[in-house]
């Protein structure tokens, strides 16, 4: 309960530990009735369930729900068996057929073509049912703005979904599409069409799969530009080998506090400010939006938007020389702190 980015970020707080599918629904009823009642009409910017449960404190809030809870739990608004197969029917799954795991022809073309191997160590992650894959393909070519599809590519990608997957897509926030049931000895006519159409980039989850709004360049509430600083870390860093080498890293950024590209859980994460008229752009560290979430912290004065790809380079350093054995970029943060990074960083615009 009660998280939220933008101006004011927060981490949800867990209110139920354990809900019962049949109790899914009174169970967000009474967190709405409470935030309905209790919540801030008298100022638009504060009526957020997470200003009501910052205000209220957690544990209070929490007592109000489970409260309001007892006297809906077991009302008509409880699911049936019925209701539950109903809504199931929706998200039926796919008809799998009964494959293998790791066909032949994939091991053979895993060895024989790096690129391919490349791509699908980065982008290709194992699915439930056997002889089956779930792809990602990765909108973060440098040159192109993060996320951006042509109608071409996108009419392209209907079809190989239709063609390698069931005809369905998912849109995932990290600005990518997910085709999610592909076959195993599918894998390599799929990347090779991708390939024709420039969508097989293969740094999924690595620092220049960047989260990035639309900023300056579009956006009326922007402080600041966003595509050319993805732009300028993409050229920095666009070398495959290199980019493997700093393993997972999630860098996002947003032009403006309203935090449309999530900057604070990125593990770098960058918000274009305004300074006396001028952009500059505000860095902040140790962010995750993963199972431990956290927020970053601000790791000083802003820098000029030219600097940018040389702060994101000695970050990268000093987590390069502290790093441990596989350590990801976000255990060596929590381990070391922000002060290493602080250092390097501001010694060099020094
Ligand atoms: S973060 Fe700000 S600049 Fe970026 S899209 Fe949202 S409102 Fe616009």
């Amino acid at each position: 309960m009660g998280g939220g980015l933008g101006r004011t970020p927060v981490i949800g707080k867990e209110i139920f530990d354990f809900v019962e599918k049949k109790h899914l629904l009174t169970a967000l009823e009474a967190i709405l009735r409470v935030y309905n009642r209790e919540g801030r009409r008298d100022n638009k910017y504060k009526a957020r369930i997470k200003i009501l449960v910052k205000e209220t404190g957690v544990e209070e809030f929490k007592n109000k729900v489970i409260e309001e809870w007892a006297l809906i739990k077991d009302s008509s608004l409880t699911l049936t068996d019925e209701e539950i197969d109903r809504c199931q029917k929706f998200f039926d799954a796919p008809d799998h057929q009964k494959l293998g795991n790791s066909p032949a022809q994939l091991t053979d073309k895993l060895q024989s073509n790096i690129l391919f191997a490349a791509w699908h160590s980065q982008n290709v992650k194992p699915h439930k049912v056997l002889g089956y894959s779930i792809v990602t393909v990765c909108f973060k070519e440098t040159g192109v703005a993060p996320g951006d599809v042509t109608d071409r590519q996108l009419e392209q990608i209907a079809d190989l979904s239709d063609q390698y997957s069931f005809g369905e897509i998912r849109i995932s926030h990290k600005q990518n599409i997910v085709m999610a049931d592909v076959r195993q000895d599918q894998l390599f006519e799929l990347w090779k069409a991708l390939e024709s159409g420039a969508m097989a980039s293969r740094n999924l989850g690595l620092l220049t799969d960047v989260i990035c709004c639309p900023g300056g360049d579009f956006c009326a509430l922007a402080n600041a530009k966003s595509i050319p600083i993805a732009e300028s870390i993409q050229r920095k860093f666009d070398d495959h080998e290199e980019l493997t080498n700093i393993g997972e890293m999630n860098l996002n950024i947003s032009g403006c506090m309203n935090a449309c590209g999530h900057h604070h859980v990125g593990n770098i994460g960058i918000l274009g400010v305004d300074k006396k008229g001028e952009e500059y752009y505000q860095v902040s560290l140790g962010g995750s939006s993963k199972n431990n979430a956290s927020l970053g912290k601000i790791i000083g004065p802003s820098f000029a938007q030219e600097e940018i790809p040389d702060v994101v380079e000695t970050i990268v350093g000093v987590y390069k020389e502290m790093r441990n054995d596989d350590e990801k970029f976000i255990d060596t943060y929590n381990r070391i702190g922000i002060d290493p990074f602080k250092e390097k960083v501001y010694a060099k615009a020094d």
